[in-house]
C-alpha cells in the first residue's frame, strides 16, 4: 500500500476524485496543483493510514516513516530549504481533512520546525527578526494546545503579563525581544504542564502533530459533529503536510478567504475577506476586522478599510483569475484560501463552498443558465430538506421594528425568541419548547449543541467567515455576526448597548438577511414561491416519475398544498375534522351511544357538516385525485376528559351524566392503537362510515353540479389486515353509492382501496388486492407494528436504539427500508401480481423524507403523500430518485 502522496511543481500524484483516500483538502490540493495553480509543494498522509492507526491499537504501518521521509525530501528540494536546518529551514504546516470538510473541528499546526536554532536561521534569512520570534511563539502556542494539550488560557497570561509589564496594547507593539520573553514564559509554561520542555527536534515535532491530527479524529468535538452530520466514524482523516508560506512578512503579505460566489445571497460576485501582514487563523478567528476583496464588497459592507482590489490590484487579478478557473473546472462555488507572500499569490485550498438555502438555489440555477452543469445536475444540487429554509418566513416590511443593533447578515432568515447566553441553556431551554436565541461575543465549537438547539444566533464579534458564521449556514440557522455595537456581559447576564438593557430571557427578533437586531418578536411573512424556486421546480417536475400529493383535511392546509405543487391529496385524515368546536359534541355523543338508533341520531347531526368538508376539499383540488380515509380513530382521543364534557355530551344526547361516565369507562382501552380503531369500529358501527361514504358521493355530485368538475373520489379504509373486513366495507360503500348515483341521477365513478399499514396486510396483499383499487402504504403505523415498537412511546428508548447503533435513524422519521421496507416491496409485488393497475402510494411521514421518497421510487410506488410544507421537498426527491 502507498501511504503518502505528493504535491507541488504543477503536477501531484492525487486527484480531485481521490477524497476517500486523500481527505477533502488533499485531494483538491493535488488538483490545484495539477491544474497549474501555485501552491505550496506537500503531501498527504492518507485517511487509510488513520483507519489504520485505529484498527492496530494507534500505531502506524511500518512503512510509513520512510515515505514521509522521502516526500519531505521532495518538498526541500522544490524550496531549496531544510527541515530542522539551523541556515535556511523548511518550515510546514499540518492540518487534517477528512472526505467531508468538518469546520473547526479538527486542529492545524503551523510554522512546525522551529526551535531556538532554527528561529535564528528563520530571522536571518528573512531579515526580520520580530517576524520569526512571532512565528515561533505561535507556534508553540499551536503545538503546546493542540498536540500537547496545553489549556491556551495559560499562554495567553503569559502575553498579557508581558503586555501589562511593559505598557503595551496590541501585538503589533511587541519587539523581536518581547517576543523573545513571551517565548521564554511560553516554554516555562509547557515545562510546567508536562513535566518536560518543548520539543526542539522537528522529527518529534512533525510525528507529534500527525499523531495529534489522527488523535482529534476522535475527539468529542469530532464526534458531534460527525453525529450532526451522518458522518461515519470509519471514513478516517487525512494528514497535509505542506510547505509554509508567510502572509505576516510585512505590508506586501496578506492571507485571506473567498467565496468564488456570494454564499449568502448566490449573486455571481467574487466574494472575500483578506488581512493584511497576518497569518491563516487570523482572518477566520474574526480578532481583527478583515478586509473586503472587491470594492463592492467594500461599499455593500459599509468598511472604510481598502479593498484588495485597491491595495494590491495585481494580485487581486491573479486571484480573480484563479477563480474563474476554478469554477469551470470544478462547475460550482469554491471556498478558496490563499496568502501572498512578499506580492506572490499562493493558493492553500478550495473546496465547494457551503452556502444558505437561497444561494444554493441561485447558484444552481445560474449555473444551468450559464450552461455550466446540465438541468439535472442542477437538480442533483440542492439538498432537498434545505427547501425548508426557502419556505420559511422573512420580516414583513411593514412592521415596525426598533433595531438595536446592526451586524453582519451572516445567515439569512428571520427568527425571534428568547435572549441565552451558552449553548447549555439554549440546549435545555428548547428542551422545554421555547424558542432561544443563543448570544456570544464568538462561538467555538464546543456550542455546536445549543446552536443546533436555537431558533437563531448572534455574536458580537467575527465576520463573515467566523465559526459561528460557517456554522450557523451550515445549519441553517439564521445568524447575525459581529454586531460590534452590543457588549455582552455574561457575568450579569446582560446585553447593553447604548441605554438599552436586554436581559437573559427577554425576547429579541434577529434578521440574518440583513444584519439587524431588534427588540421584541417582530410579525414575519411568507417567502416568494417564484422567480428561481419555480423554475428549479420546474425542472424537478419534467424529471421526476412519482406524483407528489398532500396529507391534508383542513381547507388552509390544501391551499396549501396546492401553492407548493401538490397533485392531490394522498390522505385525508376524518378524524381530524371531528375535533372542530362545531361537531366535537355530536362526535362524542356518536362514539358513546349505546344503541345504533343513538348513533345515528349524532350522525345525522355530523352528516351535513362532513358533506360541507368534502365539498370544500373537492372544489379546492379541482379534479385531482382525493383520497378520503374513513374514520381511524384511537377512541380515547375523543372520549371527554373533564365532567364538563361529559355534561355537554349527556346534554346533547338526552341523557344523563352517569350513563356518559359508565360508558366512557366501558369505552377505555388498555392499549388504544392496537385497539377499536380502523376499520373494526367500521365493522362494528358499519352506520358510521356509511355516514361518511354518502357525504363523500353527494358532495361529488354536489361539486360537479355547481363547477362542473368530475370528482374521482378514492376511499380508503385503515388499518385493514384481512381481504374479508374489506370486503364487507366495500360493500356497505358501494350500496350507499348506488343509492347516491340512483337519487342523483349523477354518475359517480370512485375508487375503494386500503391502507397497508399491518404486517399481515402485506403479506396478503395479493389477496387483499382482489378487492382493492388501491393501496397506500401507512408507514407510520406499519413501522410500528412491524417493529412491535409503539409510536407514542419510543421516544424513551429510541436514543438508546441510536447510541448503541442498532438503528441509524428514528424508524418515524426515515424509513427502515431493510424490515418495513421489505413488507412494502412485497406488498407492492403481490398486490401487483393480482392488480397489474392497482394504484400504489405512500402516506405514513416517511412521504416527505428524502432517503424514503428515494426508496419509494425504487419500488416504484405512482405516487408519495406528504404535509404541505414538504411537498416541494418530496418533488425534488422524487425527482434526484428518477434521475
Ligand atoms: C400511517 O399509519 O402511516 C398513517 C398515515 O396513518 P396515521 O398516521 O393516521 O395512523
Ligand atoms: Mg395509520
Amino acid at each position: 500500500t502507498k501511504w503518502v502522496y505528493s504535491f507541488g511543481e504543477g503536477k501531484a500524484e492525487g486527484r480531485a476524485e481521490m477524497k476517500n483516500l486523500l481527505g477533502g483538502k488533499g485531494a483538491n490540493l493535488a488538483e490545484m496543483s495539477n491544474l497549474g495553480l501555485p501552491v505550496p509543494p506537500g503531501f498527504t498522509v492518507t485517511t487509510e493510514v488513520c483507519t489504520y492507526f485505529y484498527a492496530h491499537g494507534r500505531q502506524y504501518p511500518d512503512s510509513l516513516r520512510a515515505e514521509v521521509g522521502a516526500a519531505l525530501a521532495e518538498i526541500e528540494r522544490i524550496v531549496g530549504m531544510k527541515f530542522g536546518d539551523a541556515e535556511n529551514p523548511l518550515l510546514v504546516s499540518v492540518r487534517s481533512g477528512a472526505r467531508a470538510s468538518m469546520p473547526g473541528m479538527m486542529d492545524t499546526v503551523l510554522n512546525l520546525g522551529l526551535n531556538d536554532v532554527t528561529v535564528a536561521g528563520l530571522a536571518r534569512r528573512s531579515g526580520d527578526a520580530r517576524f520569526a520570534y512571532d512565528s515561533y511563539r505561535r507556534f508553540i502556542q499551536m503545538f503546546g494546545n493542540v498536540v500537547l494539550d496545553v489549556d491556551h488560557h495559560h499562554f495567553e497570561e503569559v502575553l498579557e503579563d508581558h503586555k501589562r509589564g511593559h505598557d503595551l496594547n496590541l501585538d503589533t507593539e511587541l519587539t523581536a525581544e518581547d517576543w523573545q520573553e513571551v517565548i521564554k514564559g511560553y516554554k516555562e509554561v509547557v515545562q510546567e504542564a508536562l513535566g518536560r520542555p518543548f520539543p526542539q527536534d522537528p522529527q518529534e515535532q512533525l510525528w507529534g502533530a500527525i499523531g495529534a491530527v489522527f488523535g482529534s479524529w476522535m475527539n468529542a468535538r469530532a464526534i458531534t459533529y460527525r453525529k450532526l452530520h451522518d458522518i461515519p466514524a470509519e471514513w478516517g482523516t487525512a494528514v497535509n503536510i505542506q510547505a509554509m508560506v508567510f502572509g505576516n512578512m510585512g505590508g506586501d503579505c496578506a492571507t485571506g478567504v473567498a467565496f468564488t460566489r456570494n454564499p449568502s445571497t448566490g449573486e455571481n460576485a467574487f466574494y472575500g475577506e483578506y488581512l493584511i501582514n497576518a497569518q491563516g487563523e487570523d482572518v477566520v478567528a474574526g480578532i481583527r476586522t478583515p478586509q473586503h476583496l472587491t470594492i463592492a464588497g467594500k461599499i455593500a459592507n459599509g468598511s472604510d478599510l481598502p479593498a484588495m482590489e485597491e491595495s494590491m490590484p495585481e494580485v487581486f487579478a491573479q486571484l480573480n483569475a484563479v477563480r474563474l478557473k476554478l469554477e469551470r473546472h470544478y462547475r460550482d462555488m469554491q471556498d478558496i484560501e490563499f496568502t501572498v507572500q512578499q506580492s506572490k499569490l499562493y493558493m492553500l485550498q478550495t473546496r465547494s463552498g457551503k452556502r444558505t438555502a437561497p444561494a444554493a438555489l441561485k447558484i444552481a440555477v445560474d449555473m444551468v443558465r450559464e450552461g455550466l452543469i446540465s438541468e439535472k445536475e442542477g437538480i442533483l444540487r440542492i439538498e432537498p430538506k434545505s427547501l425548508d429554509q426557502l419556505l420559511h418566513p422573512t420580516l414583513d416590511p411593514k412592521a415596525t421594528k426598533q433595531i438595536i443593533a446592526k451586524g453582519l447578515p451572516a445567515s439569512p432568515g428571520a427568527a425571534s425568541g428568547k435572549v441565552v447566553f451558552t449553548a447549555e441553556e439554549a440546549e435545555k431551554q428548547a428542551g422545554l419548547g421555547e424558542n432561544v436565541i443563543l448570544c456570544r461575543v464568538e462561538t467555538s465549537p464546543e456550542d455546536i449543541h445549543g446552536m443546533h438547539a436555537a431558533k437563531g444566533i448572534l455574536t458580537t464579534r467575527g465576520g463573515m467567515t467566523s465559526h459561528a458564521a460557517v456554522v450557523a449556514r451550515g445549519m441553517g440557522r439564521s445568524c447575525v455576526a459581529g454586531a460590534g455595537e452590543l457588549r455582552i456581559d455574561y457575568k450579569r447576564g446582560i446585553i447593553t448597548v447604548r441605554n438599552v438593557e436586554v436581559r437573559a430571557g427577554d425576547i429579541i427578533t434577529i434578521d440574518g438577511s440583513t444584519g439587524e437586531v431588534m427588540l421584541g418578536e417582530v410579525p414575519t411573512i411568507q417567502p416568494e414561491l417564484s422567480g428561481d424556486f419555480a423554475e428549479l421546480m420546474g425542472w424537478a417536475d419534467a424529471h421526476r416519475r412519482m406524483k407528489v400529493r398532500t396529507n391534508a383535511e383542513t381547507p388552509l392546509d390544501a391551499r396549501t398544498a396546492r401553492k407548493f405543487g401538490a397533485e392531490g391529496i394522498g390522505l385525508c385524515r376524518t378524524e381530524h375534522m371531528f375535533f372542530d368546536a362545531d361537531r366535537i359534541i355530536a362526535v362524542r355523543e356518536m362514539i358513546l351511544a349505546e344503541s345504533e338508533a343513538g348513533r345515528r341520531t349524532a350522525l345525522a347531526k355530523i352528516a351535513p357538516m362532513q358533506r360541507k368538508d368534502f365539498v370544500e376539499l373537492f372544489k379546492i383540488m379541482k379534479g385531482l385525485p382525493v383520497t378520503i380515509r374513513l374514520l381511524d380513530p384511537p377512541l380515547h382521543e375523543f372520549l371527554p376528559n373533564s365532567e364538563a364534557e361529559m355534561v355537554e355530551v349527556a346534554k346533547a344526547a338526552g341523557t344523563d351524566l352517569q350513563k356518559v361516565q359508565h360508558r366512557s369507562l366501558q369505552l377505555h382501552e388498555a392499549n388504544p392503537m392496537l385497539g377499536h380503531r380502523g376499520c373494526r369500529l367500521g365493522i362494528s358501527y358499519p352506520e358510521i362510515y356509511e355516514m361518511q361514504a354518502r357525504a363523500i358521493f353527494e358532495a361529488a355530485v354536489e361539486v360537479f353540479k355547481e363547477t362542473g368538475e368530475t370528482v374521482i373520489p378514492e376511499i380508503m379504509i385503515p388499518l385493514v389486515g384481512t381481504k374479508k373486513e374489506l370486503d364487507i366495507l366495500k360493500a356497505v360503500i358501494d350500496r350507499v353509492g348506488a343509492e347516491v348515483i340512483a337519487a342523483s341521477g349523477h354518475k359517480v365513478d370512485y375508487l375503494v382501496g386500503t391502507m397497508i399499514e399491518l404486517p399481515r396486510a402485506a403479506l396478503q396483499a395479493a389477496k387483499i388486492a382482489e378487492t382493492a383499487g388501491f393501496f397506500s402504504f401507512g408507514t407510520n403505523d406499519l413501522t410500528q407494528t412491524t417493529f412491535g415498537i409503539s409510536r407514542d412511546d419510543a421516544g424513551a428508548f429510541l436514543p438508546d436504539y441510536q447510541r448503541a447503533g442498532i438503528l441509524e435513524h428514528d424508524p418515524f422519521v426515515t424509513l427502515d427500508t431493510e424490515g418495513v421496507g421489505e413488507l412494502v416491496q412485497i406488498a407492492a409485488e403481490r398486490g401487483r401480481k393480482t392488480r397489474p393497475d392497482i394504484k400504489l402510494g405512500i402516506c405514513g411521514e416517511h412521504g416527505g423524507d428524502p432517503s424514503s421518497v428515494y426508496f419509494c421510487e425504487k419500488v416504484g410506488l405512482d405516487y408519495v403523500s406528504c404535509s404541505p410544507y414538504r411537498v416541494p421537498i418530496a418533488r425534488l426527491a422524487a425527482a434526484q430518485a428518477a434521475i
